[in-house]
């Protein structure tokens, strides 16, 4: 077990920060989960009547109820009548900037705190999600000090935090809204020549940090793209280094040029045209992890008032997005042809999709409850609910790397969901939580819920 911890967080903490981190995460006493259906997080088929052992934060022994010894001594929690899942790992979120004032976002550079950071991390948590990566928009000392404050459980349970480091061109990078907060923190490197994308590998690599995110295109114009002598030679360093590089590609020749370049996870789908069949001959050639972010600026759930959705957020910024941000969009039904074909032929060429869905760009799509959204539009696109809950567990915890978490299995992170209802009849049933346990202690969402209702502002 202790073998275990260490391959996981090694990269990031020293050794002192792991011991105290797996010793001071839950009690040491066994607890045995018994009678849930458990939903493993990899393609096998879920145990009926399931039993699971959690004893320092870690599953320790897990089959159907009956074959499962417990410790002597171990405390019995029911969950007959329950499915438990393992919690959600989402591999592309912008955490940090936004504040929850103002239905158009607030994303400022001072609001990227450790405070703030986390607080958005607590909402990930809340909804069910174990681990949450953010996109290559965030600070990177400020990260790194983040995650070494974390392992040392110097904060109150949360989402664990991992990061990509930004590559960009000058002034490139997030879009409008992330923007106004990256650029004064200096979170990217800028690069304009090959040598320098090189160099800022070597940086990235220097800081042990082993996941790069960078941005093609243009945006429609708006500043000049990274050109390919820049992220070919990013690619080749990072990869020369077993560095995995996250590529920004929103545009049908973007992606293409992403998937020729060989990035390995691939952020976006095209949304504006059908994709083409040597975008799928590329996807069926490279297979590329594949991040949607479908959710990206949708407001539907909470323009519905789905308490779901609007149980976090604050009266104030419900009502200004209900007022400002619900218009209907008179080319939705197009766009959802497109997105139906695009998704179903990204899939079928053999796209590796993971959960990111962007959220933290817009208040709308919020932290955790965002990340429900899309795995649902997986759902409504084509997909089987146990190939989307495949996608938002085990699959991006493969891609980030990370080995004690995605599945519920005998040495992982006791990172799991409780749930009223059965995902794989309806994946809406995801959101019917009754329970979220990280590193095995149970996640108190009702101090959660009251914080951020008493949190409204006055004007
Ligand atoms: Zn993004």
């Amino acid at each position: 077990m202790r073998r275990i911890t260490l391959t996981a967080c090694a990269l990031i903490v020293g050794l002192a920060s792991v011991v105290v981190y797996s010793q001071a995460i839950a009690p040491s006493a066994a607890v045995v989960y018994e009678g849930a259906r458990l939903i493993i997080g990899d393609a096998s088929a879920p145990i009926d009547s399931g039993a699971f052992v959690v004893q320092n934060g870690r599953i320790t022994a897990l089959g159907r109820r009956g074959a499962v010894r417990a410790p002597s001594g171990a405390a019995r929690v029911d969950l007959t009548g329950k499915t438990v899942m393992p919690a959600l790992v989402n591999a592309h979120v912008h955490f940090g900037y936004e504040t929850f004032t103002r239905a158009a976002g607030e994303s400022l550079a001072e609001n990227f705190t450790p405070a703030n950071l986390l607080d958005h991390l607590q909402r990930e948590a809340f909804y069910g999600v174990g681990t949450a990566n953010d996109g290559g928009s965030a600070p990177v000392a400020l990260s790194l000090q983040f995650q070494l404050d974390q392992a040392a459980r110097n904060f109150s349970p949360a989402a664990q935090y991992t990061f990509n480091a930004g590559i960009v061109p000058p002034n490139g990078g997030p879009d409008s809204i992330l923007i106004k907060g990256t650029r004064p923190l200096h979170a990217n490197y800028e690069v304009i020549r090959a040598p320098e994308g090189r160099a800022a590998v070597q940086d990235v690599i220097a800081k042990n940090i082993r996941h790069i995110k960078i941005w093609l295109g243009d945006r429609n114009g708006s500043y000049p793209a990274m050109p390919w002598q820049v992220y070919e030679a990013i690619i080749d360093e990072a990869h020369k280094n077993n560095i995995t590089i996250h590529a920004h590609a929103t545009t049908l020749r973007d992606q293409k040029e992403a998937l020729r370049a060989g990035i390995d996870v691939l952020v976006h789908m095209v949304q504006n045209v059908l994709i083409d069949d040597e975008l799928g001959a590329l996807v069926r050639e490279k297979k590329p992890y594949w991040a949607t972010v479908i959710s990206l600026g949708d407001r539907s759930d909470v323009c519905d008032n789905d308490p779901f959705f609007t149980q976090s957020l604050s009266d104030r910024i419900i009502a200004d997005i209900r007022a400002n941000g619900c218009a209907t969009n008179p080319n939705a039904a197009a766009r959802e042809e497109r997105l139906k074909h695009n998704f179903m032929k990204m899939m079928d060429a053999g796209a590796r999709l993971l959960l990111g869905a962007d959220t933290g760009v817009r208040p709308g799509d919020a932290f955790g409850s965002g990340d429900h959204h899309e795995i649902a539009r997986w759902v409504n696109l084509g997909l089987t609910p146990a190939q989307a809950i495949v996608a938002a567990t085990s699959r991006p915890a493969e891609a980030l790397g990370l080995k004690d978490v995605g599945t519920l299995a005998e040495g992982k992170m006791a990172d799991f969901i409780v749930l009223n209802a059965n995902p794989l009849d309806d994946i809406r049933n995801t959101r019917q939580i009754a329970n979220v346990y990280l590193r095995g202690a149970r996640l108190d969402r009702d101090a959660l819920l009251a914080k951020w209702k008493k949190a409204e502002p006055t004007q």
